[in-house]
């Protein structure tokens, strides 16, 4: 892509440099939470952190954000890898936060032991009570003055599994008449006897988010902690923690997160929809995730590119799908190899063409590339299926394509006129009959003859079939978080339509992962179920923009 101006996280980044901090260093870190599969929000953190360790010369480590025991799973700790991987990053270091789960623990006694933690016994209620409103202050409780010798045995005795979920937690003692409502004495431990992923039933206290993230990345000696803007009140605490136990000063930087409209992007949305049966799975090709933009038939060229072009911003705000949809296109009509297939199928009889006679025809693979790529043998007959749209019995004026009297190229082969039309009993189009003239062969055309239009074919005993599934926008509304009532109320019923047609028969030896053009119909892939004895395409992107608001 095209020279940019620096983003206001690379000019930070420039600036650090130059000013020798960290001795010119820049480590960054991905710290997705193993709870579900990334998204393309997540691929735009993961090109930022990633992409500004590659131009600085840096690093970026992949660290799981495993300290909610109850929603992770190792499933999604594998995606998440693959994900990655895909999107052409490889990570410097495969970390856990749990893997601090010890660390952690002697930074909160520490804490404790200079008398900036208690153990609070009160419940969720009374310290949301306590904590006060915006503009008042926080009111301390009785347990806030407990002696540092009773708050060391206390958090000893629920690490050791004294005390019921929920019983007690660890809060830090900063300030309950802060501004900031993070900043009035945040909790740092709850109780939870739950199995963890990777520490099994070692630890049954977890550290909250704001006690695990900044400390992880102090740990890991990071550079630059980017995260998303809601997390920006998070900060002071932050620094607060990093402070007081003296860690390695990281530093957290925010940036908008992506928004993206006819979808959603929380995955706790995503997974509503994966487990109530709205969509086949985390990668079925109408989700936002990764893993379905892949399957989709996107490539990581433009995933990169649509992260690229939507910069980074310092303010929320909504993208338009179109953009992404552009990426792909953009991406696919320089790579895509193009094939015939015919969707609503019509049959076409050439009526001057010999009973029986087969032709081989040849077609390029890339017309986009010098040479083209080789190209693949097409055969011809007399019967040929067409597109049903692509015939008209009286065409309107500027109809360039098919007619009765109206003539046309079929692509890679001749040039016909619509003589006929043959019809059942409910007055249906069943043949269409058409007269080719020899001598205006593609290639070798000495016919003389111009015509407007050209339409695609497929052989009608050459021809294969397969499954085609044509998808659509998962929802109906631009920002269906945002709508009255459940977001599922607004999914669109025509997301995904499966239709049979026909295909050239060399799509039967289609690379999976590999674009295909169906010429004039849009970009296509081979989907993950597709196997020699039912082919089946997804629809990646049609050629244009086709959607109709
Ligand atoms: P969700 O709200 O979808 O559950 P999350 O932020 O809780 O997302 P994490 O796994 O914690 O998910 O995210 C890992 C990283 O990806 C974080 O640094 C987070 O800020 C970033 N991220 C998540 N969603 C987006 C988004 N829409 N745009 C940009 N970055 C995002
Ligand atoms: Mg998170
Ligand atoms: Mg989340």
């Amino acid at each position: 892509s095209e020279e940019r101006s620096l983003n206001f996280i690379e000019e930070i980044v420039e600036d650090d440099i130059s000013a020798g901090k960290h001795g010119g260093r820049v480590h960054t870190r991905f710290p997705p939470e193993p709870n579900g599969y990334l998204h393309i929000g997540h691929a735009k953190s993961i090109c930022l952190n990633f992409g500004l360790a590659k131009k600085y010369g840096g690093k970026t480590n992949l660290r799981f954000d495993d300290t909610n025991p109850v929603t992770e799973d190792t499933e999604y700790v594998e995606s998440i890898k693959e994900d990655v991987r895909w999107l052409g990053f490889e990570w410097a270091n495969e970390l856990y936060a749990s893997d601090y789960f010890d660390l952690l623990y002697a930074f909160a006694l520490n804490l404790v032991r200079q008398g900036l933690a208690y153990v609070d016994d009160s419940t969720p209620e009374e310290i949301a009570t306590q904590k006060g409103t915006p503009t008042e202050p926080g009111t301390p409780n009785q347990y806030r003055s407990r002696s540092i010798e009773e708050n060391v045995q206390l958090f000893e005795d629920m690490k050791a599994g004294k005390y019921p979920d929920g019983a007690k937690v660890l809060r830090a003692k900063v300030d309950l008449a802060s501004p900031n409502m993070h900043m009035r004495d945040p909790i740092m431990y709850r109780i939870k006897h739950a199995k963890h992923h990777r520490t099994g039933d070692k630890w049954c206290i977890y550290p909250m988010y704001d006690f695990a993230h900044g400390q992880s990345d102090a740990i890991e000696e990071i550079t630059h902690s980017i995260c998303t803007l809601e997390f920006v009140p998070h900060r002071p605490l932050y620094e607060w923690f990093i402070d007081k136990l003296e860690l390695f000063p990281s530093r957290q930087y925010e940036f908008a997160r992506l928004n993206l409209n006819y979808t959603v992007m929380s995955k706790r949305k995503l997974l509503q929809l994966v487990n109530e049966g709205f969509v086949e799975g985390w990668d079925d090709p109408r989700m936002p995730t990764i893993s379905g933009l892949r399957r989709r038939g996107y490539t990581p060229a433009s995933v990169r590119e649509f992260c690229e072009r939507i910069g980074v911003a310092k303010r929320e705000n909504m993208i338009d799908v179109s953009l992404l949809e552009f990426c792909i296109r953009e991406d696919l009509n320089k790579t895509a190899w193009r094939r015939m297939a015919v969707l609503d199928p019509v049959k076409l009889v050439i009526t001057n063409y010999p009973e029986g006679q087969t032709e081989t025809l040849h077609g390029e693979n890339n017309p986009e590339v010098e040479g083209g790529e080789g190209g693949r043998d097409i055969p011809f007959s007399r019967e040929l299926w067409i597109e049903r749209e692509d015939f008209m019995e009286v065409p309107p004026k500027k109809f360039f394509r098919l007619g009765v009297g109206l003539s046309v190229r079929l692509k890679n082969a001749y040039i016909i006129t619509g003589e006929s039309v043959v019809k059942d009993a409910e007055g249906n189009i069943t043949e269409i009959h058409c007269t080719y003239i020899p001598e205006s062969k593609s290639g070798s055309d000495t016919s003389g003859i111009n015509v407007k239009g050209t339409i695609h074919w497929v052989s009608v005993p050459h021809a294969r079939t397969a499954e085609i599934r044509l998808y659509d926008r998962l929802f109906r509304v631009e920002d269906p978080s945002n709508e009255d009532g459940d977001f599922k109320e607004y999914i669109n019923p025509d997301s995904l339509k499966i239709i049979t047609g026909f295909i050239e028969e060399d799509l039967t030896t289609a690379i999976p992962g590999k674009g295909y053009q169906f010429i004039r119909k849009g970009y296509f892939t081979l989907d993950k179920y597709s196997t020699a004895d039912k082919l089946v395409f997804n629809r990646t992107v049609t050629l244009k923009d086709g959607w109709v608001k």
